[in-house]
């Protein structure tokens, strides 16, 4: 898409993008994606999981199901519940939600924490400026390999995510989602696939788009009384969620065309 005289890649900007645009919001999010692969924040392979997240947005509606409201509401009595609840962020879920991320920490006083595949440590760097600057407190230091993965996402700290009992992790890998589990952890996963190993292996998953998602985590967190957290950690099933998330795509694919 490009509106007003070609500035070549590397030189478009989101001012370029018609507010008018039918599909606005989206065009906004890649140019803010692709600004931040260019600056290092986005590894070039999250800007293809970002284009498997929004396949799946559209075939949901891109909007919040009712079952994902309910996990969100869970995810939030999940946090707050936890005795060492952390916050794990990776490149993509820096670069669309930074703010979202700071605010919730606040509502629910959890470990924000970078942990990356395509890791270096000036991205890592990059990463937890960028939260800091949007109000996290990030938990940086020195980093070990403690998580039983061979690729670089086992690297964490001791009192972070390696402590964690509930750890909510947008946008994961299945693999390391499957390593946390392992190790007894509660993992709350964000993932708009409904079919991924990652949502299918988490204690709890969230189908829903990560900026909308965590919002709704955090204004549960201050809305949820003492009562509404046990019956919604006590009434928790993953397989409902999912499968209502499956069922969605489904009508909407069976009535694509009446
Ligand atoms: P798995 O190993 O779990 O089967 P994967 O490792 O291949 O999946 P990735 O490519 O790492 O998955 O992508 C992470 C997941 O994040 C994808 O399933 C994608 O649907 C989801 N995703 C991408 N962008 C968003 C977003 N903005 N909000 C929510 N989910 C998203
Ligand atoms: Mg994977």
């Amino acid at each position: 898409m490009q509106h007003g005289p070609d500035r070549g890649p590397g030189n478009r900007s989101i001012a370029m993008i018609p507010p008018d645009h039918p599909r606005y919001r989206s065009l906004v999010t890649r140019e803010r994606l692709a600004d931040c692969a260019r600056s290092g924040i986005v590894a070039m392979e999250g800007l293809t999981s970002h284009g498997r997240g929004e396949a799946f947005d559209y075939l949901l509606g891109e909007r919040t199901l009712g079952s994902a409201r309910i996990a969100e509401q869970t995810a939030a009595a999940m946090l707050l519940s936890a005795r060492h609840p952390v916050i794990s962020v990776n490149g993509n879920t820096a670069a669309l939600a930074a703010p979202e991320i700071a605010a919730l920490q606040e509502a629910c006083g959890a470990i924000v924490e970078v942990n990356l595949f395509h890791r270096t440590e000036k991205r890592v760097a990059q990463i937890e400026a960028l939260l800091t600057e949007a109000g996290a407190d990030v938990f940086s230091g020195e980093a070990e390999r403690l998580l039983p993965l061979t690729h670089d996402r086992a690297w964490c700290r001791r009192e972070g995510m390696y402590a964690a009992d509930v750890i909510l992790v947008p946008l994961e890998d299945g693999d390391r989602c499957e390593a946390l589990i392992g190790m007894g952890k509660k993992v709350i996963a964000v993932d708009l696939n409904p079919l991924s190993r990652t949502a299918q292996k988490a204690t709890l998953t969230v189908v829903d788009e990560v900026t909308r998602a965590l919002p709704e985590i955090t204004r549960a967190c201050r809305e949820l009384t003492e009562d509404d957290r046990r019956r919604l950690i006590s009434s928790l099933d993953n397989h409902y969620l999912l499968s209502e998330a499956i069922r969605e795509i489904t009508l909407r694919l069976a009535h694509a065309l009446d």
